[in-house]
């Protein structure tokens, strides 16, 4: 447990819900597990939620930079919402066209996008050609347009995406293009017809997660038509595992929940306020405790 001093450093995550957030057990306890390597006054900072409804974002940044926080992330409703309060934005969120993860540089606020690092970071120990592989993100919202990113930067040969939303379809393309990064938009109808040239396929939907744990975006017979070294990866983290990846895994597909993508944007995150990484293993067992 970190122990609160007069020269606590604030760091914590903004969002509304804020209650079922696990970042800010994860970032203590590796707060807690560094300060216990070095000497506590060296990282005296603490993590801490903050509810902060959508009218009250200018006023809660105004305070939290009078207050010298050191730096925050970012969660629904504020993702978008934040970029006008930001005096620079990194690239990579300006192609996601949301940012996550704000600290200070010179009296301003800054923004960057730590979910595209935490998407690829269970992808990266896998030995697969991108160039050769078909990508299919499922949905079309927030995550989705992270998930086009990062499938942009494993350099995979076409990016689909299946959405229920033709409209908001035609805008995530034109907004992606405009990011220079290119999709291909379908409806559900046509999903059947993709999936068998699918190397990865990416439920970015809220189907199957708590408390709809019987949902699923594919079912039994969807998943079949597969290529069998097809990778199935799931956003959501509870439960774990979704009926989705339970489905796949018990057809032999290589499977990922989110959990490895929620640790990662954190050990990212925490990077960037405290100049180094975490230990990633210590973020895992915190969120499994809560998960458990
Ligand atoms: P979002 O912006 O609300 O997008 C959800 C998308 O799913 C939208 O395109 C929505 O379609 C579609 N959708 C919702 N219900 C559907 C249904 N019944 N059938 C078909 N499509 C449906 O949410 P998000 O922020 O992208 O988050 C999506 C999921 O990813 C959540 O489960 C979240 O917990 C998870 N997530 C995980 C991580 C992680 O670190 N592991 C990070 C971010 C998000 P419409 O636009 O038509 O409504």
């Amino acid at each position: 447990m970190t122990k609160i001093t007069g020269n606590t450093k604030l760091l914590g995550i903004m969002g509304c819900p804020i209650e079922h957030s696990l970042s800010p057990v994860m970032h203590n306890a590796a707060l807690a597990a560094r300060a216990l390597q070095r000497n506590q006054s060296d990282l005296d900072y603490v993590y801490l939620p903050l509810r902060i409804e959508p009218i009250h974002l200018e006023s809660a940044l105004l305070g939290m930079a009078a207050m010298e926080w050191q730096g925050f992330n970012v969660t629904i409703p504020h993702k978008q919402a934040i970029l006008p309060y930001l005096k620079e934005i990194s690239p990579l969120a300006q192609a996601v066209g949301a940012v996550n993860t704000v600290w200070q540089k010179h009296g301003a606020w800054v923004g960057t996008n730590t979910d595209v690092r935490g998407f690829l970071a269970p992808l990266q120990s896998l030995n697969i050609l991108w160039n050769e592989v078909e990508a299919c993100v499922l949905g079309s919202g927030g995550s989705a347009r992270a998930v086009i990113a990062a499938c942009a930067q494993l350099g995979c040969a076409v990016t689909h995406v299946v959405g229920r939303n033709r409209c908001k379809l035609e805008a995530l393309q034109q907004g992606v293009a405009d990011a220079g990064m290119q999709i291909q938009i379908h409806d559900w109808q046509s999903l059947n017809k993709l999936l068998p040239q699918m190397g990865l396929i990416v439920n970015t939907t809220p189907l199957g997660m708590h408390p709809h744990v019987n949902a699923s975006p594919l079912d039994r017979e969807a998943i079949a038509l597969l290529p069998a070294s097809a990778i199935v990866y799931d956003l959501i983290y509870t439960p774990r595992p979704t009926q989705l990846l339970t489905l796949a895994k018990q057809q032999g597909y290589i499977t990922l929940d989110g959990l490895e993508m929620l640790i990662h944007q954190g050990a990212a995150a925490f990077e960037i306020w405290i100049g180094e990484l975490p230990d990633v293993s210590v973020m895992r067992q915190a969120a499994l405790e809560v998960l458990a």
